[in-house]
């Protein structure tokens, strides 16, 4: 029998009795395991995290937080091989694995490297220096930042089961905050092996992690001022849940990572002789391959100049051509299912919204060569490569296939890319392959109003660049708009959504000894 996914709350794993829901083998169609409709007490889980977690969290410094965290991270990294395997049953080839589990669990082991070299041997941050408000020097302010006293919501989506936890996870737990953590149902099976891990290891205070592996029902109902939400999905729970009345009425922090057009543009200075065409072409075909497109950040917009579209599609087409599709179990393979064959209609009927203004260049929606796998019975799709021929058609600045689709567009100007890839309401990525410094700065200045991130590639940095779609710890992550108008990571500012900012008003000495 397969296993029925258990939660964690209140200090011990739950099942559930009701109705279960199959979670299937991305590859095979095989049962995984079953999640249940209902959960254990949803509100008791928040008030354990509040009541014992949080408590038992400020009692300790960021210093000794880090630690735990540094442990933390060796411990699961010990654990990894259990992972990988779990892994590959959402689909994901090795390759795919690196980029959430290893990338997830390398998150913390950042945070932890940071915070004890950067935080204080304390529980409280000042932010800033003392600014006088009295002319005879004997009154001022500072800023400090405190824990916020309620539980760490962290709701996440099926694409990354386990880097999607960890990174908001390790900036909570060294803010202080208790972590809930509600996966995406799809892919639930392999968060909670690695919350079972986490537990397992005895390292975290009592209630500083809780899970929910069931039904999100009560989940949002009862939040409190002092509790944050930290959401990862599409525009459409974003909304709904950003609109929520006990959200809007209670002021609780809501931070969204939703759905994002990124794109990615070729310079005008760049040749097929040149080292950047090679960048550009790589990172293209690796963005529509790794986790088969299914990174929120992978490249949807292809922004080409118009002589250079015939060399683009040629090369981008052979590379394709070239990629293994098929069960990730067997070694051989480089691009592995998407997560569920609900998500391969999606992706197909996102597609051919995306056909009415663009054609198909490269690949088949419904035709692809597998190694190791049926067709029918996995959720396999062939990278699909489009070209608009309009600049401005409105479908490929607006739907997004979450799958290894991508659209060429040709342009003419520079104007012409900034304007269209504002279309796209506001990504999370874009990239810029010029050797162009002049052009580079034209298009930061244009582009980055509606991006979170921007990654300008040239030969030079080209072997060290950690690529387009890849979210580094250090660095921010999240977008305007569309993207769902968030922040995360981006160092140990992340911590301050965890955290209350208080201006504190008085002697400036006294206010020193803080
Ligand atoms: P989704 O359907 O919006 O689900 C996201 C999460 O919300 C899941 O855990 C889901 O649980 C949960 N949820 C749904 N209704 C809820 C409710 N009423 N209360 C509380 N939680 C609720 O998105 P998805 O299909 O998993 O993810 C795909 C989308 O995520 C893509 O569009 C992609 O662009 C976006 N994404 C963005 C980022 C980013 O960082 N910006 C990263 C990855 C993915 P169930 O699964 O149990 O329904």
């Amino acid at each position: 029998m397969t296993p029925i996914l258990q939660s964690f709350s209140q200090g011990r794993w739950h099942s559930s009795q009701g109705d279960t829901s199959p979670l299937l083998d991305a590859s095979t169609g095989e049962e995984v395991a079953r999640i249940p409709k209902s959960g254990p007490d949803v509100a008791a889980m928040l008030q354990f995290a509040r009541k014992i977690g949080g408590p038992e969290l400020r009692k300790l410094t960021f210093t000794q937080r880090a630690t735990i965290l540094k442990d933390l991270g060796k411990y699961l990294f010990s654990h990894i091989d259990e992972f990988v395997e779990i892994s590959t049953r959402t689909g994901a080839t090795r390759r795919d694995t690196t980029v959430d589990v290893d990338g997830g669990i390398g998150t913390i082991a950042v945070y932890a490297s940071k915070a004890g070299r950067e935080l204080p041997d304390r529980t409280i941050l000042h932010d800033g220096e003392v600014e006088l408000l009295g002319k005879g020097g004997t009154f001022g302010g500072k800023h400090i930042l405190s824990s916020k006293l309620g539980a760490a919501v962290q709701i996440n989506a099926f694409n990354f089961p386990v880097w999607g936890m960890l990174e908001k996870f390790a900036p909570a737990f060294l803010a202080g905050m208790p972590s809930v953590v509600k996966p995406a149902s799809q892919t639930a099976y392999l968060t909670e092996a690695v919350v079972r891990r986490i537990v397992d290891s005895g390292l975290l205070p009592e209630g500083a992690i809780s899970l929910l592996c069931a039904g999100p029902d009560g989940l949002i109902e009862n939040l409190t001022s002092q509790d944050t939400v930290s959401f990862t999905g599409s525009a459409s729970t974003a909304q709904a849940l950003r609109s929520h009345q006990v959200i809007t009425s209670r002021s609780v922090s809501f931070n969204a990572e939703a759905d994002s057009l990124n794109c990615s543009i070729l310079g005008t200075d760049v040749i097929p002789e040149d080292e950047e065409f090679g960048v550009y072409i790589d990172q293209l075909v690796n963005e529509m391959v790794v986790k088969a497109g299914q990174k929120c950040t992978a490249i949807r917009r292809a922004f080409v100049p118009v002589s250079m579209m015939d060399d683009v599609i040629e090369a981008v087409a052979a590379r394709l051509s070239e990629v293994i599709v098929g069960n990730p179990s067997d070694q051989s393979v480089q691009m592995g299912p998407l997560a569920s064959r609900g998500q391969r209609e999606e992706v197909r009927n996102n597609t051919a919204k995306l056909m009415t203004a663009a054609e198909v260049v490269y690949g088949d929606l419904n035709k692809v060569s597998l190694v190791g796998a049926d067709a029918e019975q996995g959720a396999f799709l062939s990278p699909i490569l489009l070209k608009a021929n309009d600049v401005y058609a409105s479908e490929i600045h607006s739907v997004e296939a979450f799958g290894p689709v991508c659209t060429l567009i040709p342009y003419q100007t520079f104007g012409e890319v900034i304007e269209a890839a504002s279309m796209g309401e506001g990504s999370l990525v874009a990239s810029i392959v010029t050797a162009d410094v002049a052009l580079a700065k034209v298009l930061v200045a244009g582009l980055a109003p509606w991006h979170g991130r921007i990654l300008v590639v040239e030969s030079s940095s080209a072997g060290e660049s950690t690529g387009h779609g890849i979210a580094m710890p250090q660095m921010l992550h999240g977008g305007p708009g569309r993207a769902g108008g968030g922040e995360e990571l981006g160092g140990l500012r992340a911590m301050k959504h965890y955290m209350q900012r208080t201006a504190v008003q008085g002697n400036p000495s006294f206010l020193e000894t803080l």
